[in-house]
């Protein structure tokens, strides 16, 4: 425990116990404890702010003018309302690389049940009137109050870096939107272009003190796909007058399913999952037309746009088997592009995170076929990182049998161990920004 940066989780014995002897000593890349915990307390304090008043995709105002006002006062040059609600928080210090960090800064239409003392009791109206009770359930509000804690620590040591640090706060990771919205703007021409992007997630399957990443595909593109089938309606014990789009609806689910598993590459991860079938009223009504909405997910552009047709291709085939008189409406809804992990940057990184925290404390995990719209710096042609920081206090990971018992994001008890999260996020951030601004 006489490391500096472990020193300042002293919360998570996992990383305390078995990283102190691995690590390198600690350089000038890497803040101090003292320098973290000196930050600490106003992260904490956003932190408590931010869990209790979030606020959903494209209406994070109050959460962006929260973002800008601090890292204004640590003397960033500040844009706001880039692309919706985003903040572009530039800080120019002398000759060399441009690095972009990015923090998510939305919420979710989830009711909190975490019974924390700073919970939230957030319910807003729907443009139609609906309550929608609103929850920080997927952590970026750990990432938007250690971003500020990176802000004010690379703004405090300019001594040991050099280069252009442009921290953005951005609206609507979970719609997929924001990325874009800011791109579309002028983030990537009307700032100063990032050699490098990097952004982190806290994660629900890993204990405090673990740093995990995939090189190279990480997140999958995502598509929603809306499917209706028509058929022609009429009474249940005459179906001979009838064309069935209830039958239709069940041959397409099932032929669906057989695009991934005979057409598809074993070695290209693809999913096909058909999340909701509506159609009929009543037992003895044959309806008039049935709708299917799925969601797909895949790596590669090349494999994405083969499902998409697969899909299609079914739907059709199956409508004309069925004998119905008019051909399904496929209707395709992007919802986010793949996330790919640049290989070189990310091998950086973790050799650099390695030294730092340890062999142990950074591991390679599987991809996961969820998606992040972080994916768009690298299409932009930016080498881009985006890492997991476990974030479940070790004590409850150790308890469970498997990671499946425990809380995921986007459930109404995700609740991190956010001490020791705060601090490691911190860490590892300014440890990867040095690392690429302090040579
Ligand atoms: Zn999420
Ligand atoms: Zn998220």
């Amino acid at each position: 425990m006489n490391h500096p940066v472990l020193a300042v989780l002293s919360g998570c014995m996992v990383l305390a116990t078995s990283a102190a002897s691995q690590a390198k000593p600690v350089t000038w890349t890497t803040p101090s404890a003292e320098e973290i915990n000196a930050v600490y307390p106003e992260v904490e304090s956003l932190y408590f702010d931010l869990h209790k008043n979030p606020e959903l995709a494209m209406h994070e105002q109050q959460t962006a003018a929260k973002l800008a006002e601090r890292v204004k006062a640590l003397g960033y040059e500040v844009t706001t309302g880039v692309g919706g609600t985003g903040v572009v928080a530039v800080l120019r210090n002398g000759k060399g690389p441009t690095v972009l960090l990015r923090t998510d800064m939305d919420a979710l239409p989830i009711g909190e049940e975490t019974g924390l003392p700073f919970a939230s009791h957030v319910v807003v109206k729907s443009d139609s009137g609906t309550s929608i009770p609103v929850m920080h359930a997927c952590g970026h509000d750990i990432h938007m109050s250690s971003w500020i804690g990176t802000a004010k620590l690379m703004a405090t040591n300019r001594d040991r870096w050099h280069g252009t640090l442009i921290l953005i706060g951005q609206p609507a990771e979970e719609t997929g939107e924001g990325a874009v919205a800011m791109i579309k703007d002028g983030l990537l021409t009307r700032f100063p272009k990032p050699d490098f992007a990097l952004a982190i997630h806290d994660s629900a399957n890993q204990p405090v003190g673990q740093v995990v990443f995939a090189p190279g595909y990480a997140f999958a593109a995502a598509d929603s796909v809306d499917i209706t089938i028509f058929g022609r309606g009429g009474h249940g014990a005459r179906p001979q007058n009838t064309i069935d789009p209830v039958i239709i609806a069940a041959r397409t689910v099932i032929a669906l399913q057989t695009i991934v598993s005979r057409e598809n590459n074993p070695f290209d991860p693809a999913v096909i999952t058909v999340g909701a079938i509506r159609g009929g009223t009543k037992n003895s009504i044959i309806p008039d037309e049935v709708k299917l909405q799925l969601t797909v997910r895949s790596y590669k552009p090349e494999v994405r746009k083969r499902l998409l047709a697969s899909i299609e291709r079914v739907a059709k085939g199956e409508a004309i088997a069925g004998g119905a008189l008019k051909e399904p409406l496929v209707k395709v809804t992007p919802a986010a592009n793949a996330v790919y992990n640049d290989p070189e940057l990310t091998k950086r990184l973790v050799a650099t995170l390695r030294g730092v925290l340890g062999q142990a404390h950074v591991v390679e995990d599987e991809p996961t076929m969820g998606f992040e719209d972080f994916a768009e710096f690298n299409l932009a042609g930016i080498p881009s990182a985006d890492f997991w920081v476990g974030a479940v206090e070790p004590g409850k990971f150790a308890a469970v049998q498997s990671r499946t018992d425990l809380p995921q994001l986007h459930s109404s008890t995700w609740a991190p161990d956010y001490t020791p999260t705060l601090k490691m996020v911190m860490v590892v951030e300014t440890t990867e920004l040095l690392e690429l601004l302090g040579h």
